[in-house]
């Protein structure tokens, strides 16, 4: 690995980063004030000895060794010319939308946008990165990255993507401070990876190939249920959806990975009326969220006993014979 090789433009180029924003319709350029000077908020920020460079040198050595070469090919390619802007307090305060994010990766453009509003956003670099080193560039009709799909003006995949983001970004650089954007989404992805396979589902997230996920979890369910659950998750904060929409969508995404886990679990030969095999269930289903908290903050509770009972009833059905699973 040679460190020397990675060329990354850090930018005062307003008028490029300006034009990301307006093409993507973030801001109004009649509203733009000019920013302060990159170096001058970075030491503000106390953050004068890390610079962008470090992170992307580190990111770039822990990937390398904990990843096999051959799913990082998208990483390799979008490296080179890769490119990072700042924004600043003043942007982000009038750019209302953009303001709620840590950061931005643009997929078209490879272009990282880290909002310095809070240092300890800066930390979200992690969670872009890993939105670089898994977009599929090569592909030109749809954009690819991860396991989010953007074609014919459909998005397909973003809450799945973002969560199993964070959770990359947690998993190689919660030490070093990265932090959890999409708390719920993270959860979900947390829970289907342990039915999909560390391996597998990290494999098919940095080669962007959504399409083997869904062979994957095909071993289990229908493509169109396997379709509603990924859509499922990107409609979780869906604000035109009324409480009983979310509650049915919750409930749907927790009975499916609990289905899943209960019918792998039966492939491998298991008996899930035995106690160890049910206790695996059991806590096996009690990562999921039991609790969501909804955008106005009320709740929506999930009784997670009860939708094991009713999948283990839909698999055995008459043949269960009264056996309780818990
Ligand atoms: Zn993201």
């Amino acid at each position: 690995m040679n460190l020397s090789d990675i060329s990354v433009s850090f930018i005062s180029l307003y008028d490029e980063f300006i034009d990301y924003l307006l093409e993507n319709k973030k801001i109004n350029r009649s509203k733009i004030s000019k920013p302060t000077k990159l170096g001058e908020k970075i030491i503000d920020n106390n953050l004068s000895k890390i610079r962008f460079s470090e992170f992307i040198k580190y990111f770039e050595y822990v990937i390398r060794n904990r990843f096999p070469e051959e799913i990082l090919h998208n990483f390799d390619d979008n490296l080179s010319d890769l490119r990072i802007y700042s924004t600043y307090f003043q942007l982000a305060d009038i750019m209302k939308k953009l303001s709620k994010y840590a950061g931005k990766y643009s997929a078209t453009k490879n272009i990282i946008v880290i909002n310095f509003k809070d240092k300890d956003l800066f930390y979200s670099i992690y969670h872009e990165l890993f939105h670089m080193a898994s977009t599929d560039r090569m592909i030109t009709d749809r954009i690819q990255t991860g396991f989010f799909v953007y074609k014919n003006g459909i998005k397909t995949g973003n809450g799945l993507n973002e969560g199993y983001t964070d959770l990359l970004a947690h998993r190689y650089f919660g030490d070093v401070g990265s932090i959890i954007g999409y708390p719920l989404e993270y959860q979900y992805a947390k829970v289907l990876e342990q039915i999909v396979g560390q391996e597998k589902m990290e494999k098919f997230y940095m080669t962007s190939n959504p399409g083997a996920l869904v062979r994957e979890l095909g071993k289990y369910d229908s493509e169109d249920n396997i379709m509603y659950f990924i859509r499922a998750i990107d409609n979780i904060y869906n604000p035109d959806d009324n409480i009983i929409v979310k509650r049915n969508i919750i409930e749907n995404i927790t009975k499916s990975l609990i289905q899943w886990f209960i019918r792998k679990t039966i492939m491998n030969g298991e008996n899930i009326f035995d106690p160890i095999v049910r206790r695996n269930v059991i806590s096996f289903a009690w990562q999921i969220p039991a609790r969501v908290v909804n955008t106005d903050s009320s709740y929506i509770d999930i009784d997670i006993n009860s939708i094991i009972d009713q999948v283990v009833d839909e698999i055995y059905g008459q043949n269960r014979n009264n056996y309780p699973i818990r």
